[in-house]
């Protein structure tokens, strides 16, 4: 049997909304945009890439801007083509009530994951698995949900996912550090050999250590970054990069939205 997902990452500058698709399911992980974005901008980028056919799982990294803000740009329509939400916890902010509350308006199923140990001050910040799911359509998809303990670091308390076809393999950290995704994830799996497709952590900023023989090791085939020009952070690093030689490299920024059928 042919498995093919279509692993998009779309282009909404410095922010971060990807999916995963087959014929049969769609995975959606972070819908978000640019922090400084206006409204007529986040409405574009949602009639651009929100489609009606999209009845989907949604997946939240974590709770900053760049990576939820296009939620609130839905119509309530499009909020229950969502059949459901996997997050982190949510911070006690306005934007994040705001976002619950057009769920919960809506009926949108919502699974909100503690961490997986609480913050102690010393003590590694880790990942555990906390969900598997098999799609089992014509193009049978294992998804694995991983929610990191307690941190004081916004980018660190999160979500990571992982994605195995019989072809390929997909990693979206959101903005968690390589050196974690290693270590919990990928030296946790099954040690397949497909190629491996992530999406780079934190726009290409800092993400901790990087270690490369592990990455090739794990036959990472391709990063692509979630980024924009315009971002004030001088995102993406070359020093970043530079560590993954033999890796394909695409990025977004203003490109129009990356398309790789996996
Ligand atoms: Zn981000």
């Amino acid at each position: 049997m042919i498995n093919i997902a279509i692993l998009t990452v779309y282009d909404v500058g410095h922010g971060n909304y990807n999916s995963i698709s087959t014929d049969d399911d769609q995975i959606l992980f972070d819908l978000g945009a640019g922090k400084h974005l206006n409204k007529c901008e986040l409405n574009t980028h949602v009639s651009n890439y929100f489609h009606s056919s999209d009845k989907s799982l949604l997946i939240i990294s974590h709770w900053d801007v760049d990576h939820i803000n296009l939620i609130l740009a839905l119509s309530n329509n499009q909020i229950r083509l969502i059949k459901a939400v996997i997050a982190p916890i949510p911070p006690s902010t306005s934007t994040c009530k705001r976002i619950i509350k057009r769920f919960n308006d809506e009926s949108v199923e919502l699974f909100l994951i503690s961490p997986i140990n609480k913050l102690l001050k010393g003590v590694e910040v880790e990942l555990g698995l906390v969900y598997t799911y098999s799609f089992l359509g014509k193009e049978p998809i294992d998804l694995y949900i991983y929610r990191s303990s307690g941190s004081s670091n916004k980018n660190l308390d999160s979500i990571v996912t992982y994605v195995e076809t019989n072809n390929n393999r997909i990693l979206l950290t959101g903005d968690n550090h390589y050196n974690k995704a290693i270590k919990y994830v990928l030296d946790k799996s099954k040690g397949l050999s497909t190629p491996l497709y992530t999406v780079v952590p934190h726009h290409g900023g800092e993400a901790g250590k990087i270690d490369s023989l592990s990455w090739k090791s794990h036959s990472l085939y391709k990063l692509i970054c979630s980024r924009s020009d315009s971002n004030k952070y001088n995102h993406t690093l070359h020093s970043v990069l530079n560590k993954f030689p033999w890796c394909v490299v695409e990025e977004t920024n203003g490109t129009g939205s990356k398309i790789n059928v996996v």
